[in-house]
């Protein structure tokens, strides 16, 4: 029968200085089927560094190492990782069992690197440790169970994937000699009755006794060796193996969990980055989505289609008051223009208002009865008045309600007479008040007809400006040309000055989006640092956790396992960071909203998604590093390190 191990002039080489340590030289040995063998040798001999080649945790510097008929001394990881899952189980003197788990969850750690299903694993592992006479410490963790215990259940653990060689380098060395006893007569069982190949390494002579065959190390080679005992053929029912699946993703995420659990305040500040870098970008979108709004929404008043033509050569000119060509007769020609839908000249005196014994100052806007519809104004009762009442120059007018409110109080406006500075003024309607700015107009505004306040108030025709309505099928810029030169024309030079709605509006979101997008950068550092502080916490994180890892490997975890458990948990972080960010944006929002009043929030649910993307984004790249220095360990440094 082909044995189960043969070596044959295995090396083990360590540089060390300069030179080259040789650990092993040229071991040669065979071990059949169900043989219980005890490797014993003097501390340093090179015991463990055999053990660990047996076990593919370490590959041989040179010679041949074939199990089960396989060559497996130049094997890749990941072969050696499928070795390690589905034929061979660990023991280690200090048990290595990961503090986090229950003693359950740790027999279940290979059982899920096999893909074995969540049900089958479990009671596998509760069967196992029931076996070794654990059955009433399945969700102890290991902190709270004695060292025998806890050897019991690292036994279970070697047992879970039915591995037919269990290595045990020194199962004994921690324990007192009555626990020691128990785990020996373990051992013997797992060969007598199930037919398991059983290897353990001591220095102890008294429990090498406890085996069938002995074989004695020195200076890295075997000295002495009681020989094969003729094996037998193996009992161990071999389960089909499971193929990894969606289930071990989800197991990474429960682990990734679990280790954020155990470091809490850790996992917080980590977040705490990622938490202002995305709420930080989500309230600045709103915030800029906000003003935008309520600029548009201030302006769209006056519709996109007017144009506001005004003295001077821009607003602040300060000879525009001396600029007098601008006058009624230039609206009324232009209204004669066929791109031309209605105008309205502006202009304007402050007088002082009284009704009774009340008194107020007051703005009158001199205008067209067709401004009522050029600047979207709404009449709330009463009508505005025609173009008959413009040329008339009729003293009826429209008031708005503030107007309203200071004059007349509780009192019926319309029909009312009042005075404005020495001229009797008739109320026929009331409109809205103008919604200029946040928070609204407070001013006094009366609208009454041009033609009246020039000539009751001012004694001139001179306008302060032009409202006008372009035809719907118009294009504003070729209007605004056509306007340009028109007046140049009648002015004889070009004194005035065209504030074209459209334009307006386009750059004011031009400029908030400039403004939001360069807000939104600076948003996006903050995040990269966060994700900086991901990988930095990360990288620690593997560093102490390097132990876990290692046992993680010898247990059977794929490079690619451990890679997505490192992986996971940053992107878990992140994701955490993320919703806690947005939660925290919108919740703050809401507090502004609430008390600080004067601006206007509005989330656009793109940013949303687009920050917990980007946030899983940053996991995924600021993890991958940390993952992939943790996946590339060696299992056997990472077990010694720590
Ligand atoms: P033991 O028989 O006590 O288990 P080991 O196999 O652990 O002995 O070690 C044998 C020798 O190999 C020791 O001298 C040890 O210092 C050396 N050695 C083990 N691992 C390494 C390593 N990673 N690098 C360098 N030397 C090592
Ligand atoms: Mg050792």
């Amino acid at each position: 029968m082909e044995p189960i191990i043969r070596l044959s002039g295995i090396t083990r080489d360590y540089p060390s200085g300069d030179g080259v340590l040789h650990v092993l030289r040229g071991v040669d040995l065979t071990i059949a089927q169900g043989e219980f063998v005890a490797i014993i040798g003097a501390s340093g001999s090179g015991k463990s560094t055999l053990m660990n080649i047996l076990g593919c945790l370490d590959t041989p510097s040179g010679g041949s190492y074939r199990l089960d008929g396989k060559e497996v001394a130049k094997m890749e990881a990941a072969s050696r990782a499928a070795l390690r899952r589905e034929f061979l189980g660990f023991i280690f003197q200090h048990y290595h069992l990961l503090p986090e788990m229950t003693a359950l969850g740790n027999v279940e750690v290979p059982a899920i690197y096999r893909g074995m299903s969540p049900h089958a694993r479990h009671e596998k592992a509760a069967a196992l440790l029931g076996r070794l006479g654990m059955g009433d410490r399945l969700n102890h963790r290991p902190g709270q169970l004695s060292g025998g215990q806890q050897q019991r259940v690292s036994i279970a653990r070697a047992l879970v994937n039915d591995a037919r060689i269990i290595l045990a380098d020194e199962p004994t060395g921690a324990l007192d000699s009555r626990s020691g006893d128990e785990v020996l007569a373990i051992l013997e069982e797992l060969h007598r009755r199930d037919g398991r190949t059983v290897i353990i390494v001591t220095h102890d002579a008294k429990v090498a006794a406890r085996a069938n065959r002995i074989i004695e190390i020195a200076e890295g080679q075997v000295i002495a060796d009681s020989g094969l005992v003729q094996g037998r053929a193996a009992l161990v029912a071999q389960p089909p193996a499971a193929s990894p699946g969606i289930g071990q993703l989800a197991e990474a995420a429960r682990m990734a969990v679990l280790a954020m659990c155990a470091h809490k305040l850790r996992s917080f500040l980590t977040m705490l980055g990622i938490i202002i870098g995305i709420a930080s970008v989500v309230s600045v979108v709103a915030l800029g989505e906000g003003s935008r709004q309520q600029v548009l929404q201030n302006i769209s008043g006056l519709g996109t289609n007017t144009l506001q033509i005004f003295p001077g050569e821009n607003f602040g000119d300060m000879r525009s008051g001396r600029v007098t060509t601008l006058v009624s007769e230039d609206g009324v020609q232009l209204a004669r223009q066929p791109f031309v839908a209605s105008v309205s000249p502006t202009v304007s005196t402050s007088p002082t208002l009284r009704y009774g014994a009340t008194e107020a100052s007051a703005q009158i806007s001199g205008v067209s009865e067709q401004y009522f519809d050029v600047a979207g104004i709404t009449l709330t009762a009463g009508r505005a008045f025609d173009a008959n009442a413009v040329q008339q120059m009729s003293q009826d007018v429209v008031i708005d309600e503030n107007t309203r409110a200071a004059l007349f109080a509780d009192e019926d406006p319309l029909g009312k007479t009042f005075m404005a500075g020495q001229v009797p003024l008739r109320v026929i309607g009331i409109a809205k008040a103008r919604q200029n700015g946040p928070g609204g107009s407070t001013s006094l505004t009366i609208y009454a007809p041009y033609t009246t306040v020039q000539a009751r108030y001012l004694g001139t025709t001179i306008v302060s400006g032009l409202t006008l309505r372009v035809s719907d099928d118009t294009d504003m810029a070729l209007a605004q040309q056509s306007v340009t030169s028109f007046l140049t024309q009648r002015h004889g030079g070009k004194d005035f000055f065209i504030v074209n709605n459209d334009e307006i509006r386009q750059t004011i979101t031009s400029t908030t989006q400039t403004m939001t997008l360069l807000i939104a950068a600076i948003a996006v550092i903050s995040l990269l640092v966060g994700g900086i502080g991901v990988m930095n916490i990360m990288l620690v994180s593997v560093t102490e956790r390097i132990t876990e890892i290692g046992v993680r490997m010898a247990v059977g975890a794929r490079r690619s396992d451990i890679r997505a458990q490192f992986l996971i948990e940053a992107v878990l972080v992140c994701i955490i960071g993320g919703i806690a960010g947005v939660l925290f944006a919108l919740g703050s929002g809401q507090v502004f909203e609430r008390f600080g009043g004067d601006f206007t929030l509005v989330y656009s649910p793109l940013s949303i998604v687009a920050a917990m993307a980007s946030s899983c984004g940053i996991g995924l790249a600021f993890g991958y590093l940390p993952a992939a220095s943790a996946s590339r360990l060696d299992p056997v440094a990472a077990l010694a390190r720590g």
